[in-house]
């Protein structure tokens, strides 16, 4: 991790040459109107049709290593535009963005040879794919959408959360510089200057858009769902942790930190709720507050739930001014001065802060007398949302009775939460883990379409 003196000096000077980069040249892919992008993109997926599997490899190299250059411009650009995260850790996204999205060689083909002989069944591109994107990674889902897509053979045209649309447009620009180096087409990936819900319209109903992809909350599925085209849906979350009473306790609580502190928890998969068996839970918060942590009292945490929620008619929503912000902005306003890394604090299972998706870090910690009652409620906590779940616990049967109540799409052991997305866990990265359409942590495959290729009593060698 950098300190804070150096990501200071850090954004201080990405700004100032981003500053004098921006006043020069305008944005490669980045169009005053939807129809323009839709123009745009019309022309460049026809061209992109007669690239190689190879060419489009290359292209995708290139993104890798933009990326790896420029992780510290998007990072600081999303930090100061959206107001949410933090620059250290947002480096950190785009690295794995870079180096663990897969490319082409996740487009397998497959064959069915036999008496009859032969059946290939190829994976083709959907054509223009329009996506939405999120506030929270802006520029990670942009430039990790792009790369899966691009690999199966597709364009892009974006329209991303109009409260990050300069980071998004950064890394559309990114991907457009990285394509025309390596050889490949102008404009492949677009976007909007302006993203709006008029424009979000607009490209769900074009004929040109075969293909939709949703990144965000509720809402957005939702809308995508509705629109009757083959649609992904990556919806909202709101991880539960549960450590059991066999857990590596002191591991269980630094992992937590690490995990629900990460970028001021905006991941969509990290843990937002801890349920721990009271026999352990003391020995958990140590360990927690020796790794970052702050723990609350009661009439802290009250004062606490004024600063990140607005309540009405005992109603909860989030207060979204302050998603995403700093530990020690919150404790400030509760006249706290400290500068931890995640807040923590004892609640019972109703809280709001165990309930809302918060995306704060903040963790609210239930104490629970079986592992039973921790499943139950954790399962709960969950809402169905089948996203993200994880556990610390040296016993099988509770790791499998956990994994099966909660069904989500991504369950991790033992670990801090973004080993489920390859960071320090094994497999493949993506910023799009589709929960509600069943593709799981998409890929270029994801992007694909099966097309089956038949030849009787012919290629059949042996
Ligand atoms: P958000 O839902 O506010 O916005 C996401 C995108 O959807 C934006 O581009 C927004 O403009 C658009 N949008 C919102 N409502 C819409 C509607 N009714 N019609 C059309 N477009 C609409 O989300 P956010 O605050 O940017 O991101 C945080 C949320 O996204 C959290 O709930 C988080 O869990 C979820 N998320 C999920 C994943 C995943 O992979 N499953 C990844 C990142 C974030």
């Amino acid at each position: 991790m950098l300190d804070e003196r150096i990501v200071s000096e850090i954004v201080a000077s990405v700004v100032k040459n981003m500053n004098n980069k921006n006043a020069s040249k305008a944005q490669k892919g980045v169009f005053d109107t939807m129809s323009e992008a839709l123009s745009a993109v019309e022309i460049a997926y026809k061209q992109f049709r007669g690239y190689t599997i190879e060419q489009r490899e290359k292209m995708i190299s290139k993104i890798r290593e933009f990326t790896l250059n420029e992780a510290e411009n998007m990072a600081v650009l999303g930090v100061k535009e959206t107001g949410m995260g933090r620059v250290e850790d947002k480096i950190i996204k785009h690295q794995l963005v870079a180096n663990k999205t897969p490319g082409t060689e996740d487009i397998k083909p497959s064959a069915f040879s036999g008496d009859a002989g032969l059946t290939l069944v190829e994976m083709a591109p959907y054509g223009i794919i329009g996506s939405i994107t999120p506030s929270t990674n802006p520029s990670e889902t942009v430039i990790c959408n792009s790369m899966g897509m691009i690999a199966g053979g597709n364009a892009v045209v974006f329209n991303p959360h109009p409260n990050a649309k300069e980071t998004s447009n950064y890394a559309v620009d990114l991907v457009n510089r990285a394509i025309l180096e390596a050889g490949g087409p102008e404009n492949l990936v677009v976007t909007v200057k302006n993203p709006t819900k008029e424009s979000s319209d607009e490209m769900m109903e074009s004929p040109l858009v075969k293909m939709l992809v949703a990144t965000g909350g509720p809402g957005v599925v939702k809308a995508l769902l509705s629109s009757g085209k083959k649609a992904i849906g990556a919806g909202a979350g709101n991880p539960p942790v549960i450590v059991d009473d066999t857990a590596d306790v002191e591991k269980a609580g630094k992992d937590i930190v690490l995990g629900a502190s990460f970028d001021n928890n905006l991941p969509c998969i990290a843990e937002k709720e801890c349920f721990v068996m009271r026999t352990v839970a003391d020995r958990l918060i140590k360990s927690m507050t020796e790794n970052g942590a702050y723990l609350l009292n009661k009439s802290q945490t009250d004062a606490l739930v004024k600063v990140a929620l607005t309540e009405k008619n005992g109603h909860y929503m989030l207060n979204k001014k302050w998603v995403g912000k700093d530990a020690s902005l919150f404790l400030k306003e509760i006249g706290i001065d400290a500068n931890p890394k995640l807040i923590i604090c004892e609640t019972d299972a109703n809280h709001p802060f165990v309930q809302e998706e918060l995306m704060m870090p903040i963790l609210p910690i239930v104490k629970v007398d079986s592992i039973d009652e921790a499943i139950d409620l954790a399962v709960k906590a969950e809402h169905g949302n089948r996203h993200s779940a994880h556990i610390h616990s040296k016993n099988v049967d509770h790791l499998t009775k956990f994994a099966k109540a909660v069904e989500t799409t991504i369950f991790v052991k033992n670990a801090p939460s973004y080993a489920g997305i390859g960071a320090g866990g094994e497999g493949y990265t993506t910023f799009t883990i589709a929960g509600p359409t069943g593709e799981g942590l998409t890929a270029a495959h994801s992007f694909t379409r099966q097309r089956r290729c038949v030849l009787v009593d012919g290629l059949h060698i042996v």
